[in-house]
């Protein structure tokens, strides 16, 4: 076979094979090849790993898109010395991910505006960057979601979709009390993601003596806070609003 012909055939084959990435970077790689006398293994290599790299792009973009995640904060945005009360340390012991290896949890306590959400969502980032699947819910998403689900007979489908993320956020449990049926739910997530030790991150404003009084009832919230905490590291900030300091150190209030 002729070059231009096979060249054509890789072509071809690139195209039906939906590589295409590698089909658009063809005669570049080629090009790099010829000129930096590259191995023939090293320019299969070359192609192989721009259409590798270019499929983790769009995987952490589908990802990122269907995380639910509202607002992208960040760890090097969070201002450690305005809120003392959060150990650095422990963040950036979080932001290895070793609890998500591990299938631990975490928990961020505390009254509003001292950053709860903010580290969430700076942690649900890191799992995002490393390919993870992530899902983010708010309490109250969480009982409208399972709501619509329940009302078209679909429960099973969002229940699956909030077990198979590698991570599950559940932000501002305790700003409502929960009914029966979605007291129950959260609890079956809860227990079987801790069943196939998948972390969750919770975020409350409310202490975990108070938890008895989000639920309907109490011993649901000792079942459900003994999975949570099993293997768990929990971040208590007992700061006040990060936004009213700032305003009260700008003379403002
Ligand atoms: P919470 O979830 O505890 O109610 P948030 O995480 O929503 O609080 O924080 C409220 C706002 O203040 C957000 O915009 C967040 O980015 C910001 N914020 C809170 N604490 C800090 C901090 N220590 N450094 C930088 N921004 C912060
Ligand atoms: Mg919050």
């Amino acid at each position: 076979m002729s070059a231009p012909v096979a060249y054509q055939r890789v072509k071809e084959q690139l195209e039906n094979l939906k590589l295409l990435v590698a089909l658009s970077e063809l005669d570049g790689v080629l090009e790099r090849g010829q000129k930096e006398e590259l191995s023939m293994v090293e320019v299969i290599d070359s192609l192989l790993e721009l259409e590798l790299a270019a499929r983790f792009e769009r995987r952490l973009k589908t990802n990122f898109q269907l995380s639910g995640i509202p607002v992208q904060k960040r760890i090097e945005e969070f201002d450690f010395e305005a809120q003392p009360q959060v150990p650095k340390r422990t963040i950036e012991e979080l932001a290895t991910l070793r609890f998500l290896a591990n299938g631990e949890n975490v928990l961020f306590l505390g009254p509003c505006g001292v950053g709860k959400t903010h580290l969430a969502i700076a942690l649900a980032l890191k799992a995002l960057e490393q390919g993870h699947r992530v899902y983010f819910l708010t309490l109250h998403d969480l009982v409208t979601r399972s709501a619509a689900a329940r009302a078209r007979g679909r429960l099973d489908t969002f229940f699956s979709a909030v077990l198979r993320a590698d991570l599950f956020i559940l932000d501002e449990l305790g700003f409502l009390p929960l009914a029966a049926q979605d007291a129950t739910f959260l609890f079956e997530i809860v227990n079987k993601r801790y069943q196939a030790r998948k972390s969750v991150i919770v975020t409350s404003n409310k202490s975990y003596g108070q938890w008895g009084e989000i639920f309907p009832d109490p011993v649901l919230a000792v079942a459900l806070l003994d999975r949570l905490l099993h293997h768990a590291t929990a971040v208590n900030i007992r700061g006040e609003s990060y936004r009213l300091k700032q305003r009260r150190d700008a003379g403002l209030t």
